[in-house]
């Protein structure tokens, strides 16, 4: 837990940055995504119809776009649940996400079994 204030805004200033510059990547692809998913009037072309170099770069692209939205999601940058970027953060090894302590608790409780009170999936 970062409890210094100087050393909280440099944590969230390196996690936006971390976010920023993965975010202006995501949609330069986006961006080509769409340029070779439509064609120059508008109309979206179907897969059926492109050769398989377009297709296999469209394919290349899409799993570009997978992992870097996995990577901000499953980074400690954010919380997985509320998205907050400026919290203490708890790691979640059974689905391997990072949750500000707040939500990590919250879904802790909400989780737990009746009989035990323990969690399973947030352990
Ligand atoms: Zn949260």
């Amino acid at each position: 837990m970062v409890r210094h204030h100087k050393l909280k805004e440099i944590r969230n200033n390196l996690r936006n940055l971390l976010i920023n510059v993965t975010q202006e990547e995501l949609l330069k692809i986006l961006d080509k995504i769409k340029e070779m998913e439509y064609d120059c009037n508008g109309n979206m072309i179907h897969p059926n119809n492109m050769n398989i170099k377009k297709k296999s770069i469209l394919n290349e692209l899409t799993k570009k776009e997978v992992e870097l939205r996995n990577l901000i999601n499953n980074s400690i940058c954010e919380c997985r649940r509320c998205v907050k970027t400026d919290q203490d953060m708890t790691y979640n090894p059974v689905d391997k996400s990072w949750y500000c302590v707040d939500c990590y608790k919250e879904m802790q409780r909400w989780t737990a079994k009746k009989k035990t009170g323990i969690s399973v999936l947030f352990p």
